[in-house]
């Protein structure tokens, strides 16, 4: 058996990470999860009744709690995916991010190394801290600029990728001064299924399927990165198995597109699934309204996975048009179950 602590497991990363390790039998999860708002119980339900599965509900800046927890769960791996992830509530207020990302991290960093020192040599080999950082460390980039590899300087522009920054430099501490074995991966933006409806994609089809406003900030030229969730869970599940301690590996799937692309996709899409007609409207592209920008939106994000593709030989499965589709037919489904209830 590997025991797998997996931190954040209820968000919407975290639950098709565990999705996907629960398909081995070999693999028992215990999920640390403070269950804000952005946990999801649906996905959650996905997997509760699965014997080798446990939720913890706490807080990783709970330092007893992880000490406690490290002690008598005793894992190989920690994959580290808790955190504050919307740039716009970071923008709000700053204070959640800078005491679960960083604090937070560094909690779990300490423990982690604490319970390290205490395994013998065996299990010290196979133990791994892993941490799931975002592209958004190196800031943005020009239009014609390379994309992002694991050489490109951090330029963080939202207190999101600040304390995620922060975050990042701090497990690589761990690593070089006090020999932690740690791997870091940065990924592109992710989309798919359970994620919390403040992120464009969920945002726009929900707003959508209500009739209600579109809202694209700025210009609605900013350009981001795509890739499927599940394409990125199994990024991770090949680090966390295969890659080489220290190292860290970027993840994307090669899919630039500007958010009014992304909008004017997502309306294509849902009139041939869902019709604007059946809810009273001429077309759901005549609900897209341009909305003031948000304070230091990076412009555009590129990730240069070449890394992760030719060390570790993963690459996406689901390309963007297929991803995109099943993702609108599956809130689309969800929304008409809701309107039965
Ligand atoms: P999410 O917001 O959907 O989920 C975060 C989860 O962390 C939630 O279940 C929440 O309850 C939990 N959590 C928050 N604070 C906690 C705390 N103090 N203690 C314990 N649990 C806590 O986030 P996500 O989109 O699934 O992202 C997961 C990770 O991946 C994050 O670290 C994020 O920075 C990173 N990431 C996200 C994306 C993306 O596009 N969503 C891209 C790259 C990297």
């Amino acid at each position: 058996m590997t025991k797998i602590l997996i931190t954040g497991g209820a968000g919407f990363i975290g639950s098709a990470l565990i999705r996907l390790l629960l398909k081995n039998p070999q693999n028992q999860i215990i999920n640390l999860d403070k269950l804000t708002y952005a946990a999801n119980q649906e996905a959650l339900d996905t997997f509760s009744k699965s014997p080798n599965y446990v939720l913890i509900k706490g807080d990783i800046c709970d330092f007893q709690l992880v000490n406690s927890i490290l002690k008598t769960e005793k894992p190989t791996l920690v994959i580290h995916l808790a955190a504050e992830s919307h740039v716009d509530r970071s923008i709000e207020s700053a204070a959640d991010f800078i005491k679960t990302n960083i604090m937070g991290t560094y909690h779990l960093l300490e423990e982690s190394y604490r319970y390290y020192q205490s395994l013998n040599q065996i299990d010290q080999k196979k133990f791994r801290f892993h941490h799931v950082s975002t592209d958004e460390v190196y800031g943005d980039l020009a239009h014609d600029d390379p994309a992002f590899t694991e050489q490109t300087s951090y330029a963080p522009s939202s207190p999101y990728s600040a304390s995620k920054a922060s975050s990042d430099h701090l497990v690589r501490a761990w690593h070089r001064t006090y020999g932690l074995p740690v791997l870091i991966s940065n990924c592109s933006n992710n989309y798919g299924p359970y994620q919390y409806p403040e992120k464009l994609i969920p945002l726009m089809i929900h707003n959508a399927l209500k009739a209600l406003a579109l809202p694209v900030y700025g210009n609605g030229q900013q350009i981001r990165d795509w890739l499927y969730v599940d394409d990125h869970a199994r990024a991770i599940e090949k680090i966390v198995f295969e890659g080489k301690i220290g190292e860290t590996y970027n993840v994307g799937a090669r899919n630039e597109k500007t958010n009014l692309e992304i909008v004017h996709m997502i309306c294509q899409i849902l009139e041939s699934i869902h019709p604007s007609k059946q809810i009273g409207i001429n077309a759901y592209q005549d609900l897209i309204t341009f909305v003031k920008d948000r304070p230091g939106h990076d412009f555009r994000y590129a990730i240069d996975s070449h890394k992760i593709e030719t060390t570790l030989h993963w690459k996406p499965l689901v390309s963007f048009e297929e991803g995109l589709r099943q993702t609108i037919t599956w809130y689309v489904e969800r929304f008409n179950q809701n309107k039965t209830k």
